[in-house]
């Protein structure tokens, strides 16, 4: 059994709870609403829904620490969309948001705009070229700086923006793969998290 913990402070964790499991019958979504449920699990996901409110309740609960000492000791972690503004080093304009700031990446809060101007987009991506990714973009963060050890696994469009990134044990998306039917992305997360369970 492969235990992913669920970060369920906030956000749109009910979505990667049921892609998980879609994923495979050996998966088995682990709820993380405490330091405790951070124990015992091969792989941590990050979900969507608001970066500061997230940073703040992950402090309040004294688990900022502990994430990211398990992120930096290799435990696979994957965040979305606010996920990915966590993981994030570094964040346009707020240096003092509370992060994990474990990727080298800098990402750009609601670079698109408000709400409203979320949206859907057809990625043609070479990591995954069985057919295109569906990136569904709900006030998401662009990706504006990649620095060394990060991969680019998928890019918008002709502007060629990052949306999909990958430093190691770490994997981020500014998308909400969680909101489609595909599991292409998810799976590439088990794919790391067995890599890296089998090097323990
Ligand atoms: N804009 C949100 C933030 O800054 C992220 C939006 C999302 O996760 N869909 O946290």
């Amino acid at each position: 059994v492969v235990r992913i913990g669920v970060l369920e402070l906030q956000g749109d964790f009910l979505e990667h709870r049921a892609m998980l499991k879609q994923c495979g019958n050996d998966i088995q979504p682990i709820s993380v609403k405490g330091k405790q449920d951070l124990d015992n699990i091969d792989g941590l996901v990050i979900p969507g829904g608001e970066s500061t409110t997230m940073g703040r309740l992950l402090a309040e609960f004294d688990m900022l620490e502990t994430i990211r000492e398990l992120g930096l000791q290799g435990l696979p972690i994957f965040g979305t969309c606010a996920g990915c503004i966590l993981l994030a080093k570094d964040i346009v304009g707020r240096p003092t948001q509370t992060k994990l700031g474990l990727m080298n990446i800098t990402v750009d809060r609601n670079a698109y705009g408000p709400q409203t101007e979320s949206f859907e987009t057809q990625v043609y991506s070479p990591r995954f070229k069985e057919k295109p990714l569906r990136a569904v973009l709900i006030r998401a963060p662009t990706i504006v700086q990649v620095g060394s050890g990060v991969q680019i696994l998928a890019c918008k469009g002709s502007e060629k923006e990052p949306i999909l990134v990958q430093q190691g044990n770490l994997l981020a998306s500014t998308f909400h793969p969680e909101l489609t039917e595909d599991t292409r992305i998810h799976l590439h997360f088990l794919d790391i998290v067995k890599a890296y369970t089998s090097l323990q």
